[in-house]
């Protein structure tokens, strides 16, 4: 398969549908790690084509919806500022946070500008010398590269009005902890196929082995995740528990070096709060001492922080796989993707927005 369309055929995707009923005896609840893949369930049906036994659970990896309450609130204080020049990816802007969104702060006057590569906030703090230029690096170890390079440049051009707002999160660790919880369900996953891409699948080899559940790098058309269903059902069906490789075309078994070595130049394992879950120990990524100039913490003096997050919304249990988007009393009612009341809700690749958006309008409350 070469083209787009051939990973949405059909006939193709009814072949596999058949081959996963054909093989399954148990049932059995697999998590789709990321963000991208859950929406593509929900858009096509492709949890409808399944066998009533085998439940998709949506994961952890959509970076919005995890970036904590406390790090938006850090982002619209430092928006607020005079002087600053705010840069983000645009889906950042409408994520909530205690006081508000950073399109409300935008409303208000500040200078935010939504970019679509980090490396654009080094041309926007060179042309404007007197302002203070801040990225808001928000992602998994696929945007992570592309931010640990920018920070590199700026140090190399000794660019000194540039920072960066650091809230890059590790998928490896997380699929621990949801492992490690006491309401567990996942029985195997579909890692995310660009996150593998950049790092490879080494780093699930131990977790296989730690806690003999199936991994499958899948991803995100149609026929990769019904692929990647199928080899996870079919290994748990065998009572084997590997980690496989789906999605070929792209990831290779090390990864991308390259993209790893600018992210151990520029970046150390730190831990990080994941919102909606709470801390992960070495789940995060933080700039090096010798980089610190460029941590817009510690440049505008904001480290602690706490926030409480809204009491109604449980995203912390959808994120982890223990309970599905409609069965959040706020869902379709007071929380809408026009009022969101928590991140899951904000993102497109956020599991709420895709409920939202794709289901049947009668789970709308
Ligand atoms: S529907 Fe809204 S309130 Fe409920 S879990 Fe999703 S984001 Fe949170």
């Amino acid at each position: 398969m070469k083209y787009i369309d051939e990973y949405r055929d059909a006939e193709s995707a009814k072949r596999y549908s058949d081959l996963i009923h054909s093989i399954t005896t148990s049932p059995w609840a697999i998590m789709e790690v990321c963000g991208g893949q859950t929406h593509a369930i929900v858009k096509y049906g492709i949890d409808e084509l399944l066998p009533k036994g085998v439940t998709l659970l949506h994961g952890p990896g959509c970076p919005v919806c995890v970036t904590p309450v406390e790090l938006i609130d850090k982002a619209l204080e430092i928006a607020s500022r005079p002087g600053v020049i705010f840069c983000s990816f645009g889906d950042m802007l409408r994520v909530p946070g205690t006081k508000g969104d950073l399109f409300s702060v935008k409303a208000k006057g500040a200078d935010i500008r939504i970019v679509y590569s980090p490396l654009d906030t080094l041309k926007i703090a060179r042309e404007n010398p007197s302002k203070e230029v801040v990225f808001f690096a928000v992602g998994f170890e696929t945007t992570a590269p592309a931010t640990a390079m920018t920070v590199n440049q700026a140090s190399k051009m000794d660019i000194k009005n540039f920072s960066i707002l650091v809230s890059h999160v590790l998928v490896p660790p997380a699929l621990e902890a949801i492992l490690s919880s006491h309401n567990n369900n996942v029985k195997g996953f579909l890692a995310a196929g660009h996150v593998c891409t950049i790092m490879g699948y080494t780093e699930y080899e131990p977790i296989v082995e730690k806690y003999h559940v199936p991994i499958v790098v899948t991803g995100f058309e149609p026929l990769d995740i019904l692929q990647g269903i199928y080899m996870c059902v079919k290994q748990l069906e065998e009572a084997r528990a590997e980690v496989e490789n789906q999605y070929t075309r792209s990831v290779i078994r090390v990864g991308n070096q390259a993209a790893q070595d600018i992210i151990r130049e520029v970046f150390e394992i730190i831990p990080r709060k994941w919102r909606g879950i709470g801390e992960i120990s070495a789940s995060g990524l933080g700039l090096r001492n010798e980089y610190a100039s460029f941590d817009a913490e510690r440049q505008f003096g904001i480290t602690e922080y706490s926030c409480e997050e809204s009491s109604e919304c449980i995203s912390g249990l959808v994120l982890k796989g223990v309970k599905k988007p409609h069965e959040c009393e706020a869902f379709g009612g007071r929380c809408t993707p026009e009022h969101p009341l928590g991140a899951t809700m904000v993102s497109s690749e956020g599991a709420c927005a895709a409920y939202y958006r794709y289901r049947n309008t009668s789970l709308k409350k």
